[in-house]
């Protein structure tokens, strides 16, 4: 390619409401245009990263047994009110009506589609295992889009689902996309943890993120500095070796029924003082099982992280609860009647009237999922996230380090949460119905792309790694004007051309300093420079942009080193 023929508009200044730098390079480097909030064009530069990115991740994802294939942006209401999503997805899901007035959605995931494919297409157990995938623009109504690809809401993703028979299958498939993911973010020559990203055993679905260790990273996390363990702080297991706060040990038969409580029957109950405030409420089984965390009145309680908390498919967050509505109480949580609980306060925060401790308010809750019947508790995540310095509980004498990391990549067994509400079965081989046990798999394209140019740049520009750099090699024609120069360099584009190497040949008839300039901007990994002083000696210029080291090289030779 060359530069004079090519559309690489550089910007000198960053943009105002760029505030990473993978956002800024990207927009200076001409790799990207805004053309709404959270919505850009990718232009041909970027375009080229983003093209290798996906192709590394093809080649992956192939390897490992799954079949592209691609679904519509366009999905109908239809299919996401059978599975329930359509209620529950809130702002993020963009709706809109078509011209007979049908509800449509932009697929911000795939679930719903997949599983109808499957379930009209794949009948037998002989079609199994199955992994579809499709590298595809997904449109999430993101609260904030910012950080240029990084948070868009327009933004193309691979997303992969598994289908198998059985749990033991979908377990296979996990491991395998598990590794595949592996060795895609290793070629992209990415410094990354796969951290625990869900509460574990619970209902026997697990995920883990893929995380780009990156300061500007949204996301924290922690990993043991002696075993293996790795989490979101947001889902790392915490150890309560320190609780000080007296426990109390009630059956929750005993408890009234849900209401609202005055201080001083909760703190009775929890046997602390009414004027100690308290902030997380752990509650225990009587074999010291943990069974829910609480919390009242923190923002960060959404949904999301309730129902994780208590192994659920959903919750609903407090305001909102028909918990609320039945006993004006902001967070409620009951097992079946009977159970043994213990109750630890971590005594901070006040406010424990407003809990709920009772037995009934699961059937309103949490319609169906009943504790100890439906689903079992092993181990807990609580609402204070972990730090560095927090004892590992993995292993007897680690400690957490902590993070900040880019959430690339996240695998997800999701078990039978689709196919049961959406009758994906196939016959197995006694002709008995089975529901399909399902996996999911997720890869930000751009979102790479941005991480690893936060991981890969100077204050010079950015030095993207060859495996997603947009060229190979930037051959730097300095004085065009100049014949020798110019037929050198030529030559010298003719024949990395021939041989196959991406080369983007600068021959604009710019003063050295900018093309250089640009040159460090753009990070095209190497350089060649032929200039008519080293050129009198038969000799060019290699640069390795990262290291910035340099030598000189006859030309003659210079094609067949950088190849
Ligand atoms: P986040 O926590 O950052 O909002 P997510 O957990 O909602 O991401 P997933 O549903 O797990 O995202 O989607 C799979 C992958 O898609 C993510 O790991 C990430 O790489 C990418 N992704 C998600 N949201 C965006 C976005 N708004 N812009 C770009 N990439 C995104
Ligand atoms: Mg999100
Ligand atoms: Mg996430
Ligand atoms: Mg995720």
């Amino acid at each position: 390619m060359r530069y004079t023929q090519y559309l690489l508009p550089t910007l000198k200044e960053n943009p105002a409401d760029a505030e990473v730098v993978s956002h800024q390079l990207m927009m200076r480097a001409g790799m990207i245009r805004k053309v709404a909030a959270g919505v850009y064009n990718y232009m041909p530069f970027g375009l080229r990263s983003i093209r290798k990115m996906e192709q590394i991740i093809r080649e992956e994802l192939n390897k490992a047994g799954a079949i592209e294939c691609l679904m519509p942006m366009a999905n109908p209401a239809e299919l996401w009110q059978e599975s329930g999503r359509w209620e529950k997805y809130g702002k993020e899901l963009l709706r809109f009506k078509d011209r007979k007035d049908t509800d449509f959605c932009m697929g911000p995931t795939h679930e719903e589609v997949i599983t109808d494919i499957v379930r009209n297409t794949v009948k037998s157990y002989k079609q199994l295992p199955l992994n579809l995938y499709q590298i595809q623009t997904k449109f999430r109504d993101e609260i904030r889009p910012r950080f240029g690809l990084m948070r868009g809401r327009e933004f193309i993703m691979k997303d992969a689902y598994s289908f198998d028979l059985d749990d033991a299958g979908a377990d296979a498939a996990y491991a395998k996309m598990y590794q595949a993911y592996r060795t895609i973010f290793q070629r992209c020559g990415l410094k990354f943890r796969a951290v625990e990203a869900d509460s574990g055993a619970i209902g026997g679905n697990f995920s883990h993120e893929f995380m780009v260790l990156a300061e500007s990273g949204e996301d924290g996390i922690v990993s043991c500095d002696a075993c293996e363990y790795a989490a979101n702080v947001e889902k790392a297991e915490l150890i309560y070796r320190d609780i000080k706060t007296p426990a109390a040990t009630a059956e929750l038969q005993k408890v009234d029924t849900p209401g609202q409580k005055t201080i001083e029957e909760v703190a009775n109950f929890l046997k602390v003082e009414p004027s100690q405030t308290i902030k997380t409420l752990i509650v225990q089984t009587a074999d010291e099982e943990i069974v829910a965390v609480l919390l009242r009145g923190d923002r960060e309680l959404n949904e999301i992280k309730l129902a994780n908390m208590l192994g659920v498919d959903w919750a609903l967050p407090a305001e909102e609860s028909q918990v609320k509505e039945a006993t004006g109480a902001p967070v409620g949580f009951a097992g079946p009647i009977g159970l043994k609980i213990r109750v630890i306060a971590d005594a901070e925060v006040q406010g424990m009237a407003d809990f709920v401790v009772g037995g009934n308010a699961v059937d309103v809750h949490y319609t169906g999922a009943n504790l100890g019947r439906d689903f079992e508790v092993t181990r807990f995540a609580d609402i204070r996230q972990a730090v560095a310095g927090d004892p590992c509980p993995r292993c007897d004498c680690g400690k957490f380090e902590s993070w900040r990391g880019i959430e690339v990549g996240h695998v997800f067994k999701l078990g039978t949460k689709y196919s049961e509400a959406m009758d994906a079965t196939v016959l197995d081989d006694q002709g008995k119905t089975r529901t399909l046990v399902m996996g999911c798999y997720g890869i930000g394209v751009g979102r790479t792309v941005a991480a690893a140019i936060e991981q890969n740049h100077d204050e010079h520009g950015m030095c993207l790694p060859m495996p997603l750099a947009p060229f190979q090699v930037l051959v730097s024609m300095v004085n065009p004007k100049d014949d020798a120069v110019r037929e050198a360099s030529e030559q010298l584009y003719q024949e990395l051309l021939d041989m196959g190497v991406e080369v983007l040949l600068d021959d604009r008839d710019e003063r050295p300093g900018i093309k250089f300039k640009d040159a460090d901007l753009i990070g095209i990994p190497l350089r060649i420079t032929v200039g008519a002083r080293n050129l009198k000696e038969g000799n060019v210029e290699l640069k390795q942009r990262a290291s910035g080291e340099m030598s000189l090289m006859p030309l003659t030779s210079a094609a067949k080193t950088v190849q």
